[in-house]
C-alpha cells in the first residue's frame, strides 16, 4: 500500500510502497483509511524540527487525524465491529496506569502514539488499539470527521478554562486550532473575539475576518493597545495562547485583565516572562494537552451537527501520491488545513 513515510532524519517525506498492517493484538482494530489530516506537528517532522525529533521514531507512515471504517478486530474487542464509522485517538491512554486511572487518559505514561511511535493514517490502514476509537453518524463524511482531532484540541483549551457568555476573548494564533478556538469561543457565548497574528497569516487572518472575529496583526499593530482600546481600557478576560510562538506568554499576560485567565495550548519554545506581571495581575494559567475522552464526545457532536462548521477551513486536499504538495503548501502558509486520501 502507498503511504507518507518519514524516513531519514533530516527535511523531508517519502511516498513508499508499505506493507499492509495485519492484527497483531486482540484490542486491536484494522480500519480503512477515509482521510488523515496533516497536524501542526506533521510539518515539524517534515521539517524535522530540533523540538519533534525525540516525538517519532524512524521510519513511521505519519498521521494522526484520521477518519475512518473498521474492517476488522481483534478477538477482546466488544465496542465496534466491522463497517462502524469512526474517528481516533493518537493514543487512548492504557486504562491501567497512575493516569488512566485518574481519568488522565492523555497523559497516560505508556503512550504510543499512531503516527510517531505506531504507524499512522496517510496510507490506506492502519491499526489502532479500541480504546482509541469513537464513532460518528452515519450522516458526517470522512473529510470533515478527519477534522473532529483538532477540534477537540482547541475545546479542550477551552474546557479548561472558565469561559462565561458576555466574557472579552482573545486567541493568539490563527492556525486551524487558533480559528476552531475562536469558533467555540463564539459559540459558547464570548462577547467577542480577538484573533492575533502576524502579517505573514494575511490569507488566514482574511478568513478569521470573514467569519466576523476582530483582526490584529502583532508584527504591525500595537496588540496590547489595540486589545485594551475594545476592552475598556481593562484588556481580555481569557486569552488563549494556540501560537507556538516565540514569546507569546509574555504577550498573553499584557493582554490579560488583571483577575483574568491565559490557557496555553501552542507548544511554544522556551522565553523569558516576568513574574511579576502574573502575581500582580492575579492571572490564572491553564495548561493544556491533547483532551479526553469526553471532549471527543462533545467535537463529535459539535462538528457532525455543524455547529462548529469546518468545511471552510479545509482548503486542500490531496491522495498519498501528492502529499508533498500538500505539505508544502500548509509551510508557505497558503492553507489552513489539508488532507490526504488514500487515493
Ligand atoms: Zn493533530
Ligand atoms: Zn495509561
Amino acid at each position: 500500500m502507498l503511504a507518507v513515510v518519514k524516513t531519514q532524519p533530516e527535511p523531508g517525506i517519502e511516498i513508499l510502497d508499505m506493507p499492509e498492517p495485519t492484527l497483531t493484538q486482540d484490542d486491536q482494530v484494522l480500519l480503512e483509511v477515509g482521510a488523515c489530516g496533516i497536524c501542526g506537528s506533521d510539518l515539524h517532522f517534515y521539517e524535522w524540527a530540533p523540538h519533534a525529533r525525540d516525538e517519532i521514531t524512524l521510519p513511521r507512515i505519519l498521521g494522526h487525524e484520521v477518519a475512518g471504517t473498521v474492517l476488522e478486530v481483534g478477538r477482546a474487542v466488544t465496542q465496534f465491529k466491522p463497517g462502524d464509522r469512526v474517528v481516533t485517538e493518537t493514543w487512548g491512554g492504557c486504562g491501567r496506569c497512575y493516569y488512566c486511572r485518574l481519568g488522565l487518559f492523555n497523559h497516560c505514561i505508556y503512550q504510543t502514539r499512531i503516527g510517531q511511535k505506531a504507524e499512522g493514517g496517510m496510507a490506506p490502514y492502519v491499526i489502532v488499539p479500541d480504546i482509541s476509537l469513537y464513532k460518528i453518524p452515519s450522516h458526517m463524511n470522512f473529510d470533515e470527521a478527519a477534522v473532529v482531532e483538532p477540534v477537540g484540541v482547541a475545546l479542550h483549551g477551552l474546557e479548561r478554562m472558565d469561559l462565561k457568555p458576555g466574557d472579552s476573548v482573545v486567541v493568539i494564533g490563527p492556525g486551524p486550532i487558533g480559528i476552531l478556538a475562536a469558533m467555540l469561543a463564539d459559540r459558547s457565548g464570548a462577547d467577542q473575539v480577538i484573533v492575533l497574528g502576524l502579517a505573514v497569516d494575511r490569507r488566514r487572518l482574511e478568513l478569521v475576518s470573514q467569519m466576523g472575529y476582530t483582526v490584529i496583526v502583532t508584527d504591525e499593530d500595537d496588540a496590547v493597545g489595540a486589545v485594551r482600546e475594545r476592552t475598556n481600557g481593562r484588556g481580555a478576560d481569557l486569552v488563549l495562547d494556540v501560537s507556538g510562538g516565540p514569546g507569546t506568554f509574555s504577550l498573553a499576560l499584557d493582554l490579560v485583565r488583571r483577575g483574568g485567565q491565559i490557557g496555553i495550548v501552542g507548544l511554544s519554545p522556551e522565553a523569558p516572562f516576568n513574574p511579576t506581571t502574573l502575581a500582580l495581575k492575579e492571572v490564572t494559567v491553564y495548561g493544556s494537552y491533547r483532551r479526553q475522552p469526553s471532549t471527543w464526545y462533545r467535537a463529535i457532536n459539535l462538528v457532525s451537527s455543524r455547529k462548529i462548521d469546518v468545511r471552510p477551513l479545509i482548503t486542500h486536499q490531496a491522495p498519498v501520491a501528492r502529499a508533498e504538495e500538500a505539505f508544502e503548501t500548509l509551510l508557505r502558509r497558503e492553507g489552513i488545513k489539508a488532507l490526504i486520501t488514500p487515493n
